[in-house]
């Protein structure tokens, strides 16, 4: 058996097209424009990439782009300023601070500084906890992505036996949430935890967010689960160059699960579709409209 290769690239470019045709009917219908702005703070060459691929990508969906740069030792009182000033402002409904943020600023009041209403990473106490209350919330990006890229391969995940590998705030804490609200039957598994590839055994769904190079061996995998790998991390290739690696051993994994997500192609290329759907959402709900078709 081969499993299905779940293809991220084309889920995100169909959502990406969705949420594009969204936005027009969003500018005709109310004059509207959804606009997300976002911060960077020094010059992290990943977070640069990133933060690049988010404005190419809101300025290829019809939104408003906004980008402020900041040098690495901005005073903490002047990035909540300019918070402060995006929170007011009328033309911005989405808000993201690109983490990490280099040390000496405080990560926390930073994130708690963002209106909830414009908070699109979903990372701000108000969405995580109205999230974990069953409650409409925006939700952190990635895990969005892992639930649409799990329903290419399920219209229903009712019943089945979850396992999120990883507990972080942005990815393993909010996943476990959406799948509850999917009636999932969910496991939360870390670093403390035992008998890994036992419990990943039990699993229908397998979920990875640990950072840790294909920690998770094709033994580990329930014969036909979905399996889909968070992880990303550079290593040194043969050739010279760097390679991204997930979690998961990918060829192990290829000959047992009935779907894969690949990485690269896989969950990352869903995590800034899942941005612009955020902004969106946000920009219906700060003007009272109804939330969009995405
Ligand atoms: P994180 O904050 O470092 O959290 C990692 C989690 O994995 C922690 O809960 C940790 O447990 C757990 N863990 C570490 N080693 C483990 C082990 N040996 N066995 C079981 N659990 C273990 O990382 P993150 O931000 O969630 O990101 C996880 C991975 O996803 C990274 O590779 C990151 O690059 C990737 N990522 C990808 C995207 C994307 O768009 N594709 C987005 C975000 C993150 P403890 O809590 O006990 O320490």
């Amino acid at each position: 058996m081969t499993a299905q290769i779940i293809d991220g690239r084309a889920i995100a470019a169909e959502l990406r097209t969705r949420v594009a045709d969204e936005v027009l009917r969003l500018q005709q219908d109310h004059d509207v424009t959804p606009g997300l702005a976002v911060i960077l703070v020094g010059n992290n060459p990943a977070s640069e990439v990133y933060v690049r691929s988010k404005h190419t990508q809101t300025q290829a969906a019809g939104m408003a782009s906004f980008e402020h740069v900041l040098p690495d030792d901005v005073p903490q009182d002047k990035l909540l300023a300019l918070i402060g000033r995006l929170n007011r402002d009328p033309a911005v409904h989405g808000i993201l601070v690109q983490l990490p943020l280099p040390s000496g600023l405080n990560t926390e009041a930073v994130i708690a500084a963002i209106d909830p209403a414009k908070d699109v990473d979903g990372l701000h106490p108000n969405n995580a906890g109205r999230l974990a209350a069953g409650l409409p919330a925006l939700s952190p990006c990635t895990p969005l992505g892992c639930i649409i890229l799990t329903r290419s391969v399920h219209k229903s995940l009712e019943g089945m036996n979850a396992i999120v590998l990883g507990r972080s705030n942005l990815v393993g804490r909010p996943l476990v949430q959406l799948l509850l609200n999917e009636n999932a039957t969910v496991t939360i598994a870390h670093s403390r935890s035992r008998n890994l590839p036992e419990l990943c055994r039990n699993a229908d769904l397998l979920y990875a967010a640990v950072g840790r190079p294909e920690m998770v061996r094709g033994d580990w995998i329930k014969p036909g689960a979905t399996v889909i790998d968070v992880g990303i991390t550079r290593l040194p290739g043969s050739d010279g160059k760097t390679r991204l690696v997930g979690d998961v051993a990918f060829t192990e994994a290829l000959g047992v699960a009935g779907a894969i997500t690949p990485v690269p192609g896989g969950v990352g290329q869903m995590t800034v579709a899942c941005l612009l759907v955020n902004t969106l959402r946000a920009a219906c709900a700060i003007r009272g409209l109804p939330p969009p078709a995405v």
